[in-house]
């Protein structure tokens, strides 16, 4: 059986960030640049007052001097005339700068007295302007290929003039969900069927994975019906279908991806929980068959869909994503596979994430899951873990 890092690199394995479409920026928050997006203007564009007051030649100012008043610049507007010597206009914070003007004399040290202004200092040249292009040059790379754009960069580029950047497309994720027991969110209880939970989860942590997701809803287990959604659902970049991929005899689902030509590039890793995951391609579409047991499902999820959806949005660094921490008792693997055990996490006194795994561990034990904050990861091979032993934390 393969590793779960054999698992992740056949999955990731020549796998390329889709192409570029060019979107407002208003819609870009989140994104992944795919071609530099440059300054349009330089920042400041203009040499702007940064206070409310006089724009002046500094080296007319003195206390005891008196400058004649000409007219005066409010935001949005611009002096065409140069300011000559011994005179001030009136500026308001933000506004442009009359030529001639190389400082900015703060309202709160001047007098201003029939049509003249007093200093009550001597300003150096600079004073309160924000030069032009002191912060910025149009032209600047303001987003790489690669980087995401932040709500820091999108404000930053909203300033600078930009209207639109070129980023990688969102992979589109089309997930059906199989289960003749299945219930959907919140209905009245039925005698032998549960509620569904999987799908949930997966359109969730997709959808935080910037993954645009289509929906083909919840199937029986009949084979006619699995063959004709998972056909309808190789649409996108990625299709996941939760559940049925064991060897059961109500089990579809490996059948009907060979019936549409899917090719299976493995079927089973060792890990817990999680084992009988099936993972395959039909061209460029990456197909996941993710066990039904709900804990299997969300580990998969973040082990091996997340970090796809992340290589093909164009992130530098597709994950898996753990924090780290240390155990606060002693735990190992199970089975001899990497094991995620279902933990409370708690700061330690110094900080550092403690991990205490539940007393139930079990791939459908989802009441267990909700009394914890995540899982601790003991890697199979490493054996019984002694308590304070660092480990990944895997938190969803
Ligand atoms: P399967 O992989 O289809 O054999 O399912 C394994 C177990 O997970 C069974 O007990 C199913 O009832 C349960 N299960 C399957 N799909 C879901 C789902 N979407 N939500 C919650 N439990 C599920
Ligand atoms: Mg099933």
């Amino acid at each position: 059986m393969i590793t779960v890092d054999e698992g992740l690199a056949l999955v990731l394995d020549g796998l390329l960030p889709l192409g570029p479409e060019r979107v407002p920026l208003a819609d870009a928050a989140g994104r992944v640049v795919a071609e530099p997006a440059l300054a349009a203007v330089d920042l400041p564009p203009f040499d702007r007052s940064a206070m409310d007051g006089y724009a002046v030649r500094a080296a007319d100012t003195a206390p005891g001097i008196s400058l004649r008043l000409a007219g005066g610049v409010a935001a949005g507007e611009v002096a065409v005339a140069e300011l000559e010597p011994g005179t001030a206009a009136r500026v308001s914070t933000g506004a442009a700068i009359p030529p001639g003007a190389d400082a900015i004399l703060q309202s709160e040290l001047a007098e201003e007295r029939d049509g003249s202004v007093a200093p009550t200092r001597a300003l150096t040249p600079g004073t309160h302007v924000r030069r032009r292009g002191e912060d910025l040059t149009a032209g600047a790379v303001l987003a790489a290929p690669g980087d995401r754009l932040t709500l820091t960069r999108v404000s930053s580029l909203a300033s600078a003039g930009v209207g639109e950047v070129s980023v990688h497309r969102r992979p589109r994720l089309d997930l059906i969900v199989t289960g003749s027991e299945l219930l959907p969110i919140g209905a009245p209880p039925e005698p032998g069927r549960i509620h569904e939970s999987n799908g949930l989860m997966v359109r969730l942590l997709a959808d935080r994975a910037g993954a645009r997701v289509v929906d083909h809803g919840v199937i029986g287990d009949e084979r006619e019906t699995t063959v004709a959604a998972v056909s309808e659902g190789l649409q996108g970049d990625v299709l996941v279908v939760s559940g049925g991929v064991s060897v059961g005899p109500h089990d579809h689902v490996k059948p009907a991806f060979e019936a549409c030509g899917v090719d299976e590039v493995f079927w089973r890793v060792r890990i817990k929980p999680g084992k009988p995951l099936w993972f395959g391609r039909r061209g460029t579409t990456l197909v996941f068959g993710l066990p039904g047991n709900p804990l299997s499902a969300i580990v998969c999820t973040a082990l091996f869909v997340l970090p796809a959806l992340r290589r093909l949005r164009g992130e530098a660094d597709p994950g898996p994503r753990f924090d780290r921490g240390r155990l606060g008792e002693a735990a190992g693997p199970s089975d001899d596979r990497t094991t995620f055990l279902i933990s409370k996490l708690v700061p330690g006194a110094d900080g550092v994430l403690e991990a205490w795994p539940t007393e139930r561990q079990g791939s459908h034990m989802t009441g267990a899951l909700g009394e914890s904050d995540g899982f601790a990861v003991a890697h199979h091979g490493s054996g019984s873990l002694p308590a304070g032993a660092e480990v990944d934390l895997l938190r969803v």
